[in-house]
């Protein structure tokens, strides 16, 4: 067989060389919305280091896209996607269109009850469901023995973890340490809506977590106090310019459960989510 990455564009076609490669071999999944950066890229080496087979879907998928938010401004590279998938050695894409994912009379949905209402599900309350749903079919169709998630989306993290348990995938989860541009922001594909003026303001999510960071390593463990000096790095921080920016949330919960916690211990996520103009974005950091 040619070397890959091959193009897989229908559902039938993806499960039948699914089950060719399951017989015998290790099928490690990387779940995308395309436009591929470092972020990405380091959850597909991880994925080759570990499996016989590589799969990457690239699916923008309308159903975690609330009406307001515009899914046909999200940034699509099909073609540079392949290419970074070639240089990575990826077997396959797995790339099929909306009409293919959700036909006509599509009426399913797969949510949690919990772990779905506080951090980005209270901005963003259909968001999640239509995670899980599109993730559901996906680990239907590709039957993966490793999926690899990043830290950068710590609550979609703790929500797939949860579903993979509950409905009882024989799936490893792997979540994997944020990547960031040489400034600190977290690589995102939303980065792109960002002007050079916004991506220098959008420094002070990573900036305001660190001094967290900091202060607890000084001792502080007091969540409310941590969460006020997070809230005025963020709002004094850009003062001097004429920036539009907006906090949605600063949370401090416990990573394995995303509880609100009173102070900091072991595995305690702190999670932040900022507009910065139009543009949503989240930063954390887990305090191990
Ligand atoms: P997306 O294409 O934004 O849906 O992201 C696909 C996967 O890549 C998710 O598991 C993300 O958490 C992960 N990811 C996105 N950005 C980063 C980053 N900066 N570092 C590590 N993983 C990331």
């Amino acid at each position: 067989m040619d070397k890959g990455p091959h193009l897989i564009k229908k559902i039938p076609d993806m499960m039948n060389i699914v089950k060719v490669h399951k017989q015998n071999q290790i099928i490690g999944f990387v779940p995308t919305m395309g436009f591929l950066h470092k972020g990405h890229i380091s959850l597909i080496q991880s994925a080759r280091k570990d499996n016989d087979i590589v799969v990457v879907s690239i699916f923008v998928n309308p159903k975690q896209f609330a009406p307001n938010e515009d899914i046909d401004r999200y940034p699509r590279n099909i073609k540079r996607d392949i290419e970074i998938c070639r240089e990575q050695g990826v077997d396959y894409i797995f790339y099929p269109c909306a009409e293919e994912m959700y036909p006509n009379g599509f009426q399913t949905s797969v949510s949690l009850s919990e772990l779905t209402k506080g951090l980005c599900g209270k901005s963003r309350p259909t968001h999640f469901s239509g995670v899980t749903t599109v993730l559901t079919k996906l680990f239907n169709i590709i039957q993966p023995d490793n999926v690899y998630f990043g830290q950068k989306d710590a609550q979609q993290a703790v929500i797939v973890k949860q579903m993979i348990k509950d409905l009882n995938y024989p799936i490893t989860m792997h979540i994997l340490p944020i990547i960031r541009e040489d400034n600190g922001i977290a690589m995102s594909s939303r980065n792109k809506y960002l002007s050079a003026g916004q991506m220098k303001n959008a420094e002070v999510l990573n900036k305001s977590l660190k001094l967290a960071e900091t202060l607890i390593k000084q001792g502080e463990r007091n969540c409310n106090r941590l969460k006020k000096i997070i809230y005025h790095k963020i709002e004094n921080e850009n003062r001097n310019s004429n920036a539009n920016i907006k906090i949605d949330y600063i949370e401090i919960v416990n990573f394995d459960n995303l509880q609100p916690i009173e102070n900091v211990r072991t595995n305690t996520l702190i999670a932040i989510a900022v507009f910065i103009g139009q543009t949503r974005l989240i930063d954390n950091i887990v305090i191990k």
